[in-house]
């Protein structure tokens, strides 16, 4: 059909989403595309063969933005999606000020190193690489309840594992608001952290003074807890 054309054609015409506005010449046109809104100069073979319809410069700013930052995490991910969900948790607990659990970890000074945070993707490769897929019923544990996530400090562990490194506090008597976090205690109350402290005893009397602080008497028996937790730690 195009090598029958007599050419300039006869205007308004619409190609391929490109609307032909004037004849420059040469078998070129100056043409409006539809999809983009840029006005361009084109020749009529490349308008017959154009399958987006849209100008050179916003087709490459399109393919740009679909391929690049969005292709290389995404897919990566999605074909490890066990791990990416481990590592995601990971960075939310540690970065995102609205996560649940952000006091007991970002809030709490631990924090992930550089190489699982490079940008577009890279870091949840190097994670990949320096961790390998995450195990079944296995969960990233920081060895002897580092501050830092890194292919140094972590390793895959089961729970009981990581149980052994939080040194759990097991007692049916077990305080509100005094919870077991690494190597010592997170003190909140009323939903606020108040402190992290390596003293259970401690711990014990800073949520009992906020108590009283708040209410005008203790909620707890926190002389029995006291004692129950000295009792049996002395094993
Ligand atoms: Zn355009």
């Amino acid at each position: 059909m195009s090598k029958t054309l007599s050419h300039p054609i006869e205007l308004p015409m619409e190609i391929n989403n490109f609307q032909l506005i004037s004849y420059l010449g040469d078998r070129k046109y100056l043409v409006r595309s539809v999809v983009c809104g840029c006005t361009i100069e084109k020749y009529y073979s490349n308008i017959i063969s154009c399958v987006n319809g849209m100008c050179n410069t916003c087709r490459k700013e399109q393919d740009a933005l679909k391929k690049k930052p969005r292709n290389v995490k995404r897919g990566l991910i999605a074909k490890h999606p066990k791990t990416g969900n481990t590592w995601r948790a990971m960075k939310g607990r540690c970065l995102d000020k609205n996560n649940q659990d952000y006091y007991l970890y970002g809030g709490n000074g631990v924090i992930i190193c550089d190489r699982w945070l490079e940008p577009n993707g890279q870091g949840f490769r190097n994670f990949l690489e320096d961790m390998g897929e995450r195990p079944e019923g296995m969960t990233l544990n920081r060895v002897g309840c580092s501050k830092i996530y890194s292919k140094e400090t972590c390793e895959w562990a089961n729970t009981q594992k990581q149980c052994f490194d939080k040194r759990i506090y097991s007692n049916k008597n077990k305080p509100v608001g005094v919870k077991a976090f690494e190597n010592g205690w997170v003190v909140n109350f009323r939903k606020n952290y108040l402190t992290y402290t390596k003293d259970f005893i401690a711990a014990c009397d800073i949520r009992a003074k906020a108590e009283f602080d708040y209410f005008g008497y203790h909620l707890q028996d926190w002389e029995g807890i006291k004692k129950n937790y000295e009792t049996n730690n002395c094993s």
